[in-house]
C-alpha cells in the first residue's frame, strides 16, 4: 500500500460512508477482532458499518462488543446482499481470496465497489483494488490493523481501549497465545501499545480460553483418548471426528477450534491433521513445526491453503478414503517429514 492508496482511502472516508467489512468462513478471533476494531473506529468517525460473516460465529467470542450486530449470511442472506449493494467501499479482512467467503463469494466477486484487503495470507488474489498484505514477520490481521489505523491512517490517538481489546484477541488467537508466528519485534510493540491503552491481557485470555462449554472440554478429552492416531515413522499424527462424534458432544460452531494443535504437541511429531466430517465434505486442518510446508500440502491436495505452519482445506471423499489418501501422501513426503 503506497501513499496514493492511503489517500484514496482517506479521501473517501472524509465524508460519512456506508462501509461493509467482510470476514472469512468460520471466522476466528483474528477475523472478528480486526473487523470489530475497524467497525468501532469507522463508527466513531460517523460511518455506517456492516460486518458480514459467511456463517455462524464461534461462541467463545460472545463477550466481544458489537458481536451481536454482525450479519451472518447463512441466517440473513438478503440483508447481507442489500448491505453489499448499498456499500460505498468494502474492507476484506483476514482472507486473500473470495473463495474463502462461502455463500457470499459471488456477491463480493460481482460487487463493483472499492475493495480493500488487509491480510497476512500469502498470494492474495489480484482483484482487490487496494492491498495491505504482509505475510512475513507479522502475527495476524489484527497486528496489521493496528499499523493500518495507527501509522497508515495516522489515527493512533483514536484507537480506544475497546478497539485494543479486539486487536489483542486476534494476536493471541493467531499466535497460539504467543507461541508461534510471533518472532517479530513488531508483534510485541503492538501488544505493548494495546496494554498501554489499558486492556487486561490476562482477563481477555481467560474469557477466550476458560470459557468453554463442558461438552467442548469433554470432546477434547475424547479426541485425545479415542481419535488421536500417531504415525511416528512419518513424524506425523492425526485426529478424526465423525458427525456422530460431534453430535454426541453437542457440537457447536467453534468447538473444534484449537484441537488440531494437540496432535503437534507430542515429542517427535512435526506434522498433524484434524479431519472433521461436515455435511458434504471432510474439513481438514493442518499444522506443522519447522520446514514442512502445510500451505503447499493443503493447496496441492486439499483445495485449500493458509500459512507454512497452519493451513486448511477440504476433501470430498469419505472419512475412510480421506485418511487412506492422507497416509499415502505421508508416504510420498516421508523424506521431508523425517529429514
Ligand atoms: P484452520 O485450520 O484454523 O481452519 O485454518 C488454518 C489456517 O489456514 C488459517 O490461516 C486459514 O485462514 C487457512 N485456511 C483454512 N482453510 C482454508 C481453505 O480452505 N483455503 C485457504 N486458502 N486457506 C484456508
Ligand atoms: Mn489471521
Amino acid at each position: 500500500m503506497d501513499k496514493k492508496d492511503i489517500l484514496r482511502i482517506t479521501d473517501r472516508l472524509a465524508t460519512p460512508k456506508k462501509v461493509v467489512v467482510a470476514v472469512h468462513y468460520n471466522p476466528d478471533g483474528d477475523a472478528i477482532g480486526s473487523a470489530l476494531a475497524l467497525a468501532l473506529f469507522l463508527q466513531a468517525k460517523g460511518h455506517k458499518v456492516s460486518v458480514l460473516s459467511p456463517n455462524e460465529l464461534p461462541y467463545f467470542l460472545d463477550w466481544k462488543p458489537q458481536i451481536d450486530k454482525i450479519l451472518v449470511a447463512t441466517q440473513q442472506l438478503e440483508q447481507c446482499k442489500a448491505e453489499i449493494d448499498a456499500a460505498d467501499m468494502i474492507f476484506c479482512l483476514d482472507f486473500n481470496t473470495f473463495e474463502r467467503v462461502g455463500i457470499l463469494q459471488e456477491y463480493f466477486e460481482q460487487a463493483k465497489q472499492l475493495k480493500i484487503l488487509i491480510d497476512h495470507h500469502i498470494d492474495p488474489s489480484p482483484y482487490f483494488d487496494i492491498v495491505y498484505s504482509v505475510t512475513d514477520k507479522t502475527s495476524s490481521t489484527c497486528e496489521l490493523m493496528y499499523h493500518f489505523l495507527a501509522h497508515l491512517l495516522n489515527e493512533k490517538e483514536n484507537i480506544t481501549k475497546e478497539m485494543a481489546a479486539c486487536l489483542y484477541v486476534g494476536i493471541i488467537i493467531d499466535t497460539g497465545s504467543l507461541s508461534y508466528s510471533c518472532n517479530n519485534q513488531s508483534t510485541y510493540d503492538v501488544l505493548g501499545e494495546l496494554i498501554h491503552l489499558g486492556i487486561d491481557g490476562g482477563k481477555i485470555h481467560q474469557r477466550i480460553y476458560d470459557n468453554f462449554s463442558e461438552s467442548r472440554i469433554r470432546l477434547l478429552g475424547f479426541c485425545l483418548a479415542e481419535r488421536l492416531v500417531t504415525l511416528p515413522d512419518f513424524a506425523a499424527s492425526y485426529i478424526y471426528l465423525t458427525k456422530e462424534d460431534l453430535a454426541k458432544f453437542d457440537y457447536k460452531q467453534g468447538d473444534t477450534e484449537g484441537i488440531v494443535n494437540y496432535g503437534l504437541s507430542i515429542s517427535g511429531i512435526r506434522f498433524t491433521a484434524l479431519f472433521t466430517e461436515r455435511d458434504n465434505r471432510i474439513r481438514a486442518s493442518f499444522r506443522s513445526k519447522g520446514d514442512f510446508d502445510v500451505n503447499y500440502f493443503a493447496r496441492q491436495y486439499f483445495n485449500g491453503g493458509g500459512h507454512k505452519n497452519a493451513s486448511g482445506g477440504n476433501s470430498y471423499a469419505s472419512m475412510n478414503d480421506t485418511i487412506r489418501d492422507f497416509k499415502a501422501l505421508l508416504q510420498k513426503h516421508k523424506t521431508e517429514l523425517t529429514a
